[in-house]
């Protein structure tokens, strides 16, 4: 064998040395020619893509209240950038912007010498402030238009409105959930321009409109919510409470009229911590451990969070036990403080015992010995069957994006003891808004009905182009199941646990709660209330949760007067006329004020006048003349009711 390279070899190799050293020329002509030859012209084409198409953002949809009161709106903002083939004099351009905008002379002269197409300067600039720039005309400056969110009413019901991020994106609440509908559509600012990108139109700029985003309505009544936060917030403050929610709901519809968290937060400046102690820390925490603090404090608890309900609960396990006819108002049960189930002991609350008692009796005593009775004759099936019926294993189906769902055993593991504390609202999870949604289907007729908040979408015209439906069809329990528990939940205000919830004029139902949070060896707990009106008929059915209240913690006394105090206010604003009874027309104070007319008033006038009737007085808007007051003029109230005025 020969083992030199033949002579067919050398040539193959030098065959391929010769095309890679022709390849290797042709690619450092391309180069050359890439660089030299095209240069401007694909910097032309960089500059086209950069300035050419300058974006114009479009206005975000405002939200507002279901009476048209804006919640959310949009303030007219500039973007200042500079662009950098326009520059004439650089340090005319450098000063304007340092003088008119207020900054530092380095960092703009910076950002001015910076060779890109364009170079944002500042955005969210307020139009008067942009207005100086663009009346200076200095070749180089550009001004575009852009909006901000603005929340007219800062921290109110700033969990559910949730913010906008830096592009007008939506990061929590309904701003994320509708956000495809408010959003808009950019437009563009088209500038004419010669190969070297300088201006050839003599200044004129073709503009494409962008298109503004739908406006949402939402079924959020800014009177009722700030009653509701008012409330709570001062329920929170007299009792130490770590923190709180309330939810106020048309039971028939499921619209939310207010949901209530506190602590909460300013929608206008959201990254602001709110806590004061974290606020003192904040530059030592990490970036993580601000980041967790801050999602703490966006949660809305009464949907993102589950907890025990406790003896609320007591109303889905009376309406299964009627349902399913093994219990009826007159079936009597004993009492002796505990019940012993399978090797357990379960005490009653009354460690005395609460005796011989009816089933109705025992609702109004909140006796735990007669609902773990009612839960053992249903068995663990029938129990579960509720648990699902009236949803308690899947999510609301509310419009607001992070809700949780009910945590329970595994009905596998269901034995005694675990059904036996069930029936009265503990080793299991439950969300507010589960709670609530449940005891509006109790309470309505038996139709489950999905709690929500937007109710429709209006154009820029005023026209509504979208109505949202939600399924409120479902029925799972019957009517006459749901007539006998409103009556019982009446009785339990008028005679039982929820006694300080009674307001003459008004028919209301209700269960108190005072859940033990685990561990329970930590003593803490939530007072809770759940109460709705008019008994016979419900308008609205409301939830109370006050979480860890120091010193009294009892729902029947913590939470169920808060609710009393906020129907107090609400049933006549939502034009559910009270319904004295002669004894109650006897007592002193009732219907002795009339309503002054104040519209078109000025704020100070009006303070005086409620002053002199002895009316609280509740100021909305911001101005100082009257536009809409509540109640209405020449209706009947009682001293120290609150007037509500809306000013501009
Ligand atoms: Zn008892």
């Amino acid at each position: 064998m020969n083992h030199k390279p033949s002579i067919m070899i050398k040539r193959r190799l030098l065959f391929f040395l010769t095309v890679i050293t022709i390849g290797i020329i042709g690619l450092i002509f391309r180069i050359s020619y890439i660089q030299i030859i095209q240069g401007d012209y694909l910097k032309n084409l960089a500059w086209e893509q950069q300035t050419r198409d300058r974006l114009i953002a479009p206005q975000r949809g405002s939200i507002y209240d279901r009476n048209g009161i804006p919640l959310a709106q949009n303030a007219s903002v500039a973007t200042v950038s500079v662009i950098h083939n326009q520059i004439q004099d650089k340090e005319e351009v450098i000063e304007a912007l340092v003088d008119v905008l207020d900054l530092e002379y380095e960092e703009v002269k910076q950002k001015v010498e910076r060779v890109v197409a364009l170079e944002r300067i500042k955005s969210r600039v307020d139009k008067e402030v942009a207005d100086k720039l663009r009346e200076k005309n200095i070749p180089g400056i550009v001004v575009d238009e852009d909006s901000k969110r603005y929340y007219p009413h800062r921290n109110l019901a700033s969990h559910v409105l949730g913010f906008v991020g830096k592009d007008n994106q939506g990061i929590i609440g309904i701003e994320v959930k509708y956000d495809e509908y408010l959003r808009g559509i950019p437009g563009k600012i088209v500038t004419e321009s010669d190969a070297k990108g300088r201006d050839i139109s003599g200044g004129i700029q073709k503009r494409i409109e962008p298109l503004p985003g739908n406006h949402l309505v939402t079924s959020i009544d800014i009177v009722v919510q700030q009653y509701a936060e008012q409330a709570l917030e001062k329920v929170l403050q007299g009792k130490e409470a770590k923190k709180g929610s309330i939810l106020i709901m048309n039971p028939k519809t499921g619209e939310i009229l207010a949901m209530a968290n506190k602590p909460d937060f300013d929608l206008n400046e959201p990254f602001r911590i709110q806590d004061p102690t974290l606020q003192v820390n904040w530059n030592q925490l990490s970036q993580k451990e601000q980041m967790d603090a801050l999602n703490q404090m966006w949660r809305n608890f009464s949907i993102n969070d589950t907890y025990e309900p406790g003896s609320t609960f007591k109303i889905v396990t009376s309406t299964a036990g009627l349902e399913e006819k093994v219990v009826t108002l007159e079936d009597t049960f004993s009492c002796p403080g505990y019940r012993i189930v399978a090797d357990r002991r379960i005490r009653c609350h009354k460690t005395g015992g609460h005796g011989t008692e009816t089933f109705l009796e025992g609702v109004l005593n909140s006796c735990n010995p007669v609902f773990m009775d009612v839960a053992d004759r249903l068995g663990a099936e029938a129990f579960y069957k509720y648990m699902k019926l009236f949803g308690f294993d899947e999510k609301t189906g509310i419009d607001i994006p992070g809700e949780a769902v009910g945590i329970m055993h595994d009905i596998k593991k269901v034995g005694p003891v675990e059904l036996a504390t069930m029936s009265f609202g503990q080793s299991f999870q439950i969300t507010p808004l589960q709670l609530i949604r449940a005891g509006a289907a109790i309470v309505n007729g038996g139709y489950l009905v999905t709690p929500h908040i937007g109710r429709e979408l209006v154009n820029e015209e005023g026209n509504i182009i979208k109505i949202f439906e939600y399924d409120n069809k479902k029925q799972i329990i019957s009517k006459e199941t749901s007539d006998i528990m409103r009556s019982i939940l009446e009785s339990v205000v008028s005679e039982g646990t929820g006694h300080r919830t009674y307001l003459p004029g008004y028919k209301i139902g209700g269960k108190t709660a005072t859940s033990e949070k685990l561990p329970r060896s930590n003593h803490k707990y939530i007072a809770s209330f759940i109460g709705f009106a008019p008994a016979d008929d419900p308008q609205v059915i409301a939830l109370i949760l006050i979480d860890e209240p120091v010193g009294i913690y009892y729902g029947g006394t913590v939470a169920a007067p808060v609710v009393k105090e906020i129907f107090e206010n609400i049933l006549p604003y939502l034009g559910i006329e009270p319904k004295y009874t002669d004894q109650e027309l006897t007592l002193e104070g009732v219907g002795d004020v009339d309503i002054p007319n104040v519209l078109q008033k000025s704020l100070s006038e009006v303070r005086q006048e409620a002053r002199e009737l002895g009316l609280t007085l509740e100021v909305l808007g911001e101005g100082n003349i009257v536009k809409e007051q509540f109640p209405l003029p020449g209706e009947k109230v009682s001293k120290g009711t609150k007037l509500i005025i809306y000013i501009e």
